[in-house]
C-alpha cells in the first residue's frame, strides 16, 4: 500500500505571516489536539524566504506536516547567483523539493538534462534527505499530437539514466499535464490515470517492485470538487496542488479528499 502524499505548490505567493498561519490551522484542522499521526503525508512548498518560517512554524506545533522547496540548486556551493543548494534546505529543515517543475522547464529553461542533474543532487544527499518530487507532464500541443506516453517516457528516460532506478526507492513523481496546470481545466480520473500507469509501467521495465512502491502525484487543477475521485484512482498516490492550495481550507479539504 502506498502512502498518499498531498503537496502544495505556493509558487511566488504568500508571506511570513502567512506561512506563519497556515501551519498552524492546516495542522488543527488535520491534526486533532494532541497531535494524531495523519494517515497520508502533507507537504507544503512556500517560496524560499518562507521555507525557514515554515519549518520552525510545524515544529512549534508539533506537526507532521513537511516542508519543500519548489527547486533547488544542482551545485554543493559556489557562484551561482540566486540559487539555493540542498545543504542550505537542510539547513532549514526542509525535506523534501520539487524538481523540473514545468514552469521551471518552460520559463527557466531548465532542460531533461539539467533536471536530472537536479534529481541526482537530491538523492545524494542524507542525514536528512532531502526527496526530490520529479515533475513531469505534456503540453497541449503534444497531447493533441498524440505525443503523451513519448515526452513522459523521454522526461523519466533521462532522469532513470542519470540516477539509477534504485534512486527512485527515495524519490516520488508528480504527473502534470502542462495544459492542466492553473488553467482550472482538470485531466480526467481516466487521462490522469492512463498516464500514471504508464509511468508505473515504464519503472517496471527496470524494476517492477520499485515501480510498485514509487508515488505517483497528480498535478492540475486539483480542487475540493474532484480530489477524491482522482485520488480514488489506482495508481494516483495523491496530489500537487497549487491554486487551490493557497486557502487553508480548501488544502485542508483536499488533503481530507486522501483519507
Ligand atoms: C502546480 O503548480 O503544480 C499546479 C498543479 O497548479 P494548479 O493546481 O494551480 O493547476
Amino acid at each position: 500500500m502506498r502512502r498518499k502524499l498531498i503537496a502544495a505548490n505556493w509558487k511566488m505567493h504568500g508571506s511570513s505571516a502567512m506561512a506563519q498561519n497556515f501551519v498552524s490551522e492546516l495542522s488543527l484542522m488535520l491534526e486533532k489536539s494532541p497531535v494524531k499521526g495523519l494517515a497520508y503525508d502533507v507537504l507544503l512548498c512556500p517560496a524560499m524566504p518562507y521555507l525557514g518560517v515554515a519549518s520552525s512554524a510545524v515544529e512549534k506545533c508539533g506537526s507532521a506536516i513537511k516542508v519543500g522547496a519548489q527547486t533547488v540548486n544542482e551545485f554543493e556551493q559556489g557562484a551561482y547567483t540566486g540559487e539555493t543548494s540542498l545543504g542550505m534546505l537542510q539547513d532549514l529543515g526542509v525535506q523534501y523539493s520539487l524538481v523540473g517543475h514545468s514552469e521551471r522547464r518552460e520559463i527557466y529553461g531548465e532542460t531533461n538534462e539539467l533536471v536530472a542533474a537536479k534529481f541526482v543532487a537530491c538523492v545524494g544527499v542524507t542525514d536528512p534527505a532531502v526527496r526530490p518530487i520529479l515533475c513531469m507532464g505534456e503540453t497541449i500541443e503534444q497531447r493533441k499530437a498524440g505525443q503523451t506516453e513519448s515526452v513522459i517516457a523521454e522526461q523519466l528516460a533521462s532522469v532513470i539514466n542519470a540516477a539509477g532506478i534504485e534512486a527512485f526507492a527515495k524519490a516520488d513523481i508528480a504527473y502534470e499535464p502542462v495544459w492542466a496546470i492553473g488553467t482550472g481545466e482538470t485531466a480526467t480520473p481516466a487521462q490522469a490515470q492512463s498516464v500514471h500507469q504508464f509511468i508505473r509501467a515504464e519503472l517496471s521495465k527496470k524494476s517492477e517492485s520499485l515501480a510498485d512502491s514509487v508515488r505517483i502525484l497528480y498535478g492540475g487543477s486539483v480542487k475540493p470538487v474532484n480530489a477524491a475521485e482522482l485520488f480514488s484512482q489506482q495508481d494516483i498516490d495523491g496530489g500537487l496542488v497549487g491554486g487551490a492550495s493557497l486557502d487553508v481550507e480548501s488544502f485542508a479539504a483536499i488533503c481530507k479528499a486522501a483519507e
